[in-house]
């Protein structure tokens, strides 16, 4: 699965669609919709998650907090 990742506040969001498209970066929540897209970098989730520095954004995660993936 792609995630969104935001290089200034160091949080993954969850990226909005089945592909990712460094041109029309949208995240589940929406919080990055006004960030610009610099700033922004689609990743693989599964790597990010290894990195303790990055935080997962509790509205694009809240489905995986129960029993993850
Ligand atoms: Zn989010």
């Amino acid at each position: 699965m792609d995630g969104v990742l935001n290089e200034h506040t160091k949080t993954i969001h969850k990226h909005r669609g089945e592909h990712a498209d460094q041109t029309d970066v949208q995240t589940i929540c929406g919080a990055t919709a006004h960030v610009t897209h610099g700033r922004l970098q689609v990743v693989p989730i599964e790597r990010i998650t290894e990195d303790q520095t990055i935080t997962r954004c509790g509205r694009c995660f809240a489905d995986a907090d129960g029993g993850g993936y």
